[in-house]
């Protein structure tokens, strides 16, 4: 629809306290010919009188229970006009047809978008209200490439607001019922904008009131250009209808109208996959390493999908993907360690666990945590390190803030106890730790802690890159 060069979309329309209809009355008729002008574009003025043959009113009402479905009578029967009490978002379009866009040239050429929640409505907790956009924006970033970013200040491409009645455009809000929202298509300026009736009672999940991440998802469809859809059940399409926020997944028509626009998610969008990983620069100390275990004399640091080593011939780290390293390893890790006595080296993901002697998978596993002798509580193991002196290998567990003693041979667990109750100065959760030519490391995000397990002496606090032989340090 298009009105003085912006293109206006009015949305969500819902008339409080649905009355059963038998007989049309004068009043209806009024009703039917103001919500035709609002929605289905009908401009010539033509009162209920004129509703004979083929008058304009007619014809939109043709149009109208056309795209619902309705028997095209071209008159306001029973049925029509129940539709027409529904709750509903109204955009008049002649060509809609599965999904629809507001034509290509309308949509943003960008792929970035921001957005900023203006002002807030008194219906939600603010943080409801911050949650609810957000995952509605990622109804569309998950099925394209698009991103949303918020700001807090300044002009963002989607400005966000709730107002009741006039409220600084020229599209005055109505009061409880009928149009619930609106938002701009994009362009600049105004484009992109999505407005709330704050007569409306919003909720963050309950039926009773208009569910506002729905609302929302809804309206930012528009904001990015897409018209309504006439298939129901299609998030385009203009009945506002209740769905559990929680389980919320959108439907064909709308991925296929919103990738018309922008192409497609590299990712299949049915599927939550991690995205595939981004080489991390491991001389960067703000880092976090997944884990570190000697190996054969050598170091191994490992983050994300990829494992570094340094040994005596190289001065800076080299790097592989773990599962070309190990074959059969899984393609990053929580934990590892080295048992020197059997010469393996044990990879832990999950509640799984990895055993190779060299580069070779050992028999017999991945073996499940309590299959190799862990309580069965334990979802993960964050750390570990295999103490040459006593033999014992120190899992560190529930957070990092735990840790408990293993022997290997016995497959049993002997010891359970707070990590800052034996290493001393060490508060955080531990994140990674290697015992290497007598001295324990602990990691712990940036920094490393160096110990003597022996007395339980902290030597050293230590940037966590130091072992790495990184030239910056
Ligand atoms: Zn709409
Ligand atoms: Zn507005």
């Amino acid at each position: 629809m298009r009105s003085s060069g912006i293109y206006m979309v009015l949305c969500l329309a819902v008339t409080v306290g649905c009355v059963p209809v038998s007989k049309i009355t004068e009043e209806d008729d009024i009703f039917a010919e103001v919500y035709l002008k609002k929605f289905f574009n009908l401009t010539e003025e033509k009162g209920p009188s004129a509703r004979r043959g083929i008058s304009p009113m007619s014809k939109k009402l043709s149009e109208m229970q056309k795209f619902f479905g309705l028997r095209i009578t071209g008159t306001l029967d029973a049925d029509t006009l129940e539709v027409m009490k529904k709750p509903r978002c109204g955009v008049p379009d002649e060509k809609v047809a599965r999904f629809s866009t507001f034509g290509n040239n309308l949509k943003w050429n960008k792929k970035s978008l921001t957005y900023r929640i203006v002002n807030y409505t008194p219906d939600m907790p603010r943080a409801q209200v911050d949650d609810s956009i957000s995952r509605a924006f990622q109804v569309w970033a998950r099925v394209t490439q698009l991103t949303f970013r918020r700001l807090n200040s300044g002009t963002a491409d989607i400005m966000i607001s709730f107002g009741r009645r006039a409220h600084g455009d020229y599209y005055p809000f109505d009061g409880p019922g009928n149009t619930l929202a609106h938002a701009f298509a994009p362009s600049s300026g105004i484009g992109g904008d999505a407005h709330f009736d704050d007569d409306e009672n919003f909720t963050f999940q309950s039926s009773r009131g208009f569910v506002l991440f729905l609302v929302a998802a809804h309206e930012f469809g528009h904001s990015l250009g897409l018209a309504h859809s006439n298939v129901p059940g299609a998030l385009m399409y203009p009945l506002y209808s209740y769905r559990n926020p929680d389980t919320f997944v959108l439907p064909q028509d709308d991925v296929r109208g919103i990738q018309s626009l922008y192409g497609r998610n590299r990712e299949d969008p049915m599927i939550d996959e991690p995205k595939p990983p981004i080489t991390p620069d491991i001389c960067d100390s703000s880092l976090e390493l997944d884990a570190v275990t000697t190996m054969q004399g050598e170091m191994f640091f490992f983050k994300d999908g990829y494992v570094w080593h340094n040994n005596s011939q190289s001065n800076t780290p080299q790097k592989s993907l773990i599962t070309s390293f190990w074959p059969g390893a899984p393609t990053s890790i929580d934990a590892a360690y080295e048992n020197p006595m059997t010469d393996r080296v044990f990879f832990f993901k999950g509640s799984k666990v990895w055993a190779f002697s060299g580069n070779k998978a050992v028999q017999g596993y991945p073996k499940s945590l309590s299959e190799f002798g862990l309580p069965r509580f334990l979802r993960k193991i964050d750390a570990a390190l295999h103490d040459a002196q006593t033999g014992k290998t120190f899992l560190f567990i529930l957070g990092g803030r735990y840790y408990l003693t293993y022997d290997e041979n016995r497959k049993t667990v002997e010891s359970f106890s707070w990590v800052s109750q034996t290493f001393n100065g060490m508060s955080n959760k531990v994140t990674a730790a290697v015992q290497s030519r007598g001295s324990t490391f602990i990691y712990s995000g940036d920094y490393m802690y160096m110990y003597d397990l022996g007395s339980g002496r902290l030597l050293r606090v230590l940037k966590n890159t130091y072992l790495l032989g990184c030239n910056n340090i």
